[in-house]
């Protein structure tokens, strides 16, 4: 009997395991996805087709836009640029294949038991595995449900692995798209469009919703459309797909916008509306384990379910779908069960959208402070006022601070600017020390970053920001 068996091998699951053997504890891990010789192929969606894929193509397509578009303005004249479309995606799997390597050979390092096959929870903290040639059963004092998410289908627009894809399918594009739709302009959307247009597809966003990011800074969303359409993504709020109909080679999309019905035929159809949990044949009829009305397992604050010793984490359990948020819950769980206190601060998870320039927050926005009634102040910052933003030709956006009006304490920080996910880092480790914005602006900052920005922001948030013209004490 092993102290702890994990069911499923990505951030929640893997980072989890880890943790539970530094802690002394016998723990397997149990993965369903296998590579060429039959293992465990693990890190899960994040490391195999989310979150190191995308950014690989991110980082690939926004070298090669510049290589077409910034440099000459650099002095730097390259002629015809040619895009190797095989060599890029070599490079892409390259990058995942060193991780998820990597994690197995911490496996080995930290004696993980690595098991490969399905897993199902039977009742009485017993575990089903099943994998091609064989049906096992292993017992265990902890089990940890970590099977994490899939894309959502929608009947509108089914998957056909050819024409009308999700995102895994949108990172294995073997040609540019000429004309590329996209179903739901969120996260993956903005992301995987952005690579796609840099690479030269004429994208458009399909919306649902008449907001455009309505989790953003309202003030800080406007600016992040104005540039996204600025730079080629045509994004169409208010928009409900009636059909997609495939033709040869390419896809046929009715959408209604404005009470009318209109068309558009795509190249290639991404449609990314969200995860749902993967909770299908995951628990057995006769575990108690309960689901709630959307299929994510119950949890409580610690990601205990309902029934001693079965736990939860990651996507498959509330909250967002993050990767930092799910390897957080499976180290509290972890620690909890070698008997410590552990808790996961979820005031302070940070949201990272990696376009370019990227989009970044943490805490709360200005619309939640106000529905809960707290008195707050704000001080923002543009990067067009910022010497090395400027210097390095990134000076699109801004960084804004909200600080309680009273005490001064930061309550939220969101930036779309150069570097927005390092930037709301340093605000994230200021706000779990409780700081104050004064706190920042008491702290030096080099000069030049673009780290200076939040400094100065902090600063305007006491109305006493130095490069912007609305000094006030
Ligand atoms: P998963 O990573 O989904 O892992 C679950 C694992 O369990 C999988 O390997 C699966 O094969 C296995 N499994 C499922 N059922 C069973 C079973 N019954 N038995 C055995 N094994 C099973 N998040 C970020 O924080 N930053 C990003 O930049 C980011 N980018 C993303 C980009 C894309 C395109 C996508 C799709 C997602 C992205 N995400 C990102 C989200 C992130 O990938 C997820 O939040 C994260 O992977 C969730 O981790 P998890 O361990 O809960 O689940
Ligand atoms: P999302 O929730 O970010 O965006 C989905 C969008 O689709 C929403 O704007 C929604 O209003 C819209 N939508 C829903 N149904 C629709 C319909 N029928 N027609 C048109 N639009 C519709 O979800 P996603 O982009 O699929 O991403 C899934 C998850 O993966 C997210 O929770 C996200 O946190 C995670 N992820 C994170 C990152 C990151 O951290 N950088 C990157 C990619 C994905």
């Amino acid at each position: 009997m092993y102290d702890v068996v994990v069911i499923g091998g990505g951030p929640a699951g893997y980072v989890s395991a880890i943790r539970c053997a530094q802690l002394g504890l016998s723990v397997a891990c149990i993965e369903s996805m296998k590579d060429d010789a039959g293992n465990s192929k693990l890190g899960g969606t994040c490391l195999n087709v989310g979150c190191i894929p995308s950014k690989a193509l991110l980082d690939s397509s926004q070298r090669f836009y510049e290589a077409n578009n910034d440099l000459n303005k650099h002095g730097i004249n390259l002629g015809e640029v040619e895009l190797d479309i095989s060599a890029m995606m070599t490079r892409k799997n390259k990058v995942v294949s060193q991780l998820t390597a990597g994690v197995s050979g911490l496996f080995k390092a930290n004696k993980v038991v690595s098991i490969q096959g399905h897993g199902k929870l039977l009742s009485g903290k017993r575990v089903e595995v099943t994998n091609n040639d064989s049906t096992d059963v292993i017992e265990a004092k902890n089990i940890i449900l970590a099977s994490g998410s899939k894309p959502i289908e929608i009947d509108s627009a089914k998957f056909n692995e050819d024409t009308i894809v999700d995102s895994t399918g949108a990172l294995e594009f073997s040609d540019v798209p000429k004309k590329l739709g996209i179903i739901g302009a969120g996260v993956i959307g903005l992301e995987l469009g952005s690579v796609w247009s840099r690479l030269g597809s004429e994208v458009y966003m399909l919306e649902a919703l008449p907001e455009f990011l309505p989790m953003v800074d309202k003030k800080i969303a406007k600016d992040i459309f104005k540039e996204f359409s600025k730079q080629g993504l045509n994004i169409k709020l208010g928009c409900m797909v009636t059909s997609a109909k495939s033709l040869k080679n390419c896809v046929e999309v009715e959408y209604e916008e404005n009470g009318s019905t209109q068309n558009e035929v795509f190249d290639k159809l991404i449609v990314c509306v969200g995860r749902i949990p993967n909770t299908s044949e995951l628990i057995s009829d006769d575990s108690d384990i309960q689901l709630d009305d959307k299929g994510f397992v119950e949890v409580d604050e610690f990601c205990q379910t309902n029934e001693s010793g079965v736990w939860a984490i990651g996507d498959l359990v509330r909250g967002p779908m993050l990767a930092h948020k799910g390897s957080e819950e499976g180290i509290m769980v972890a620690e909890r069960i070698a008997g410590k206190k552990t808790v996961v601060n979820y005031n302070l998870v940070p949201s990272v959208i990696y376009t370019h320039p990227e989009v970044a927050w943490v805490g709360k926005n200005e619309e939640e402070l106000k529905a809960e009634k707290v008195d707050y102040k704000t001080g923002s910052f543009p990067f067009a006022a910022s010497g090395r933003a400027l210097a390095t030709d990134e000076s699109v956006g801004s960084v804004k601070v909200l600080a309680d009006k009273k005490t001064d304490t930061i309550l939220g920080i969101h930036i779309f600017g150069p570097s927005a996910a390092e930037l709301v880092q340093q605000g994230l480790i200021a706000m779990e020390f409780g700081s104050s914005s004064e706190d920042i602006g008491l702290t030096m900052f080099s000069h030049p970053t673009v780290s200076e920005a939040l400094h100065e922001a902090a600063l305007a948030a006491n109305g006493h920001a130095i490069h912007i013209g609305n000094r006030k004490k």
